[in-house]
């Protein structure tokens, strides 16, 4: 009888938690780790944090809707330092770490200037319903001269749609791919559009500057995904 050599498939271990449980997500095999729940792009953003290897202690971190994978792991760096902040507080428990209210429409000028040395935000943008150039300047603003702004959001090719005063969730779903966004961002204008409203330095990050493809895949992150030019998973950084 002739012997087969089974090729074993290549661990998969989330590098937010150490878990090495996954499961689908809207079709997405292995998109989601079960015990931090953490997606392919908060993996791969955390991932590239790493080795971009910016974090030093006394940075003060401001992380809005925080992913609790992404959470735990930031608030064992920093501690008292880690500013998680979301517009819902109460869909939090606060054993994990302080949470803070944050209205990214309405109250982010309450916030000093040049206060963050990080701030990170993954899949928010798209939920606000304001004008996009008040908030990124003001999140600018409360950045340190030296700090760093990391975010990522949903992108079509061609141009933004957007209708901050579309009212109709089934509208907002079908026009924007979710019915509680009011906007989904095009891959040949927003780079654009954030360097006119912020005047900052803009980068759409090449991942393959700082992982190489095993580990990514060892991260259960899918190559196309994370080595894409521009996407939903590609994190966008900005500079003063
Ligand atoms: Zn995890």
């Amino acid at each position: 009888m002739q012997a087969f050599q089974q090729v074993a498939a290549p661990a998969i271990t989330c590098p937010l938690c150490g878990n090495s449980g996954f499961e689908e997500v809207n079709g997405r095999p292995n998109a989601g780790c079960r015990s931090c729940l953490s997606l392919e792009r908060t993996r791969l953003l955390f991932l590239v944090l790493m080795k971009m290897n910016i974090f030093r202690p006394g940075m003060k971190v401001m992380h809005i809707a925080p992913e609790h994978g992404l959470r735990y792991a930031l608030h064992n760096l920093y501690k008292e330092d880690y500013h998680a902040c979301d517009f819902s507080i109460e869909r939090f428990g606060n054993e994990l770490s302080p949470i803070y209210p944050i209205d990214l429409c309405n109250d982010i000028e309450r916030f000093p200037s040049n206060t963050f040395d990080v701030i990170i935000h993954n899949h928010v943008l798209e939920h606000l319903p304001a004008k996009l150039d008040n908030v990124l300047a003001q999140l600018q603003r409360i950045l340190k001269a030296d700090g760093y702004h990391f975010f990522t959001i949903p992108m079509i090719e061609g141009y933004t749609i957007e209708d901050i005063h579309e009212a109709n969730p089934a509208v907002r779903a079908q026009r924007f791919g979710q019915d509680d966004h009011y906007r989904v961002f095009g891959m040949e204008d927003t780079i654009g559009s954030i360097r006119k409203w912020t005047g900052a330095q803009v980068t759409v990050i090449n991942v393959s500057d700082y992982l190489t493809e095993q580990e990514v895949i060892e991260a259960g992150i899918p190559i196309d995904q994370a080595f894409a030019e521009i996407g939903p998973s590609i994190p966008f950084l900005i500079r003063k």
